[in-house]
């Protein structure tokens, strides 16, 4: 059985029983599961950088980021990568009113042959649909928006971005 790529960690506290990728984040990448959580959502977005699923990272990001997002040089930096393991740190599952943050350790194997890891506090926001439908997105803090402070925010709260998500993104 092949552990699912998030549930690989080089971390002394893993986890004792791999999960199978089949079981784990296969059917987030298949689009019949949405993530329940920002945690959920990171380990899918992590599995799909190993796979090279640059279409998930696209969709999993705020849809307002998704058109500033470069594709091909996600799925190089995806392909180039030599992944070595995922260790989530810490989950703070609610942040105000609907963002979560995620810290964590993706490693990989440097060229010459060390381990070496991407440390950094990903943050997440909760979108409601007109279904009322709960979707949690990637906040990509490095897309440039042409949005003021003052104007509504890019999530579709409906409030000013600079009380919303313009608090966890540069802008
Ligand atoms: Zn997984
Ligand atoms: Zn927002």
């Amino acid at each position: 059985m092949t552990p699912c790529p998030c549930q690989v960690s080089p971390a002394p506290n893993s986890l004792s029983q791999a999960i199978a990728y089949s079981d784990c984040c296969q059917p987030y990448h298949n689009g019949l599961k949405k993530a329940e959580t920002a945690e959920r959502l990171m380990r899918t977005r992590y599995s799909a950088f190993v796979k090279v699923l640059p279409e998930y990272i696209v969709t999993t990001t705020l849809p307002a980021q998704q058109s500033l997002l470069d594709v091909a040089a996600i799925e190089d930096w995806a392909k180039q990568t030599p992944w070595a393991g995922l260790e989530i740190i810490q989950h703070t599952p609610k942040l105000g009113k609907r963002h979560a943050q995620v810290e964590f350790k993706a490693f990989y194997t440097t060229a010459d042959a060390q381990q070496a890891a991407h440390h950094e506090r990903s943050t997440f926001v909760k979108v409601k649909d007109e279904a009322v439908n709960e979707t949690w997105f990637f906040l990509d803090p490095t897309v440039a928006m042409s949005v003021t402070q003052k104007q509504p925010c890019i999530c579709g709260s409906g409030e000013k971005f600079k009380r919303c998500c313009g608090m966890y993104i540069e802008n």
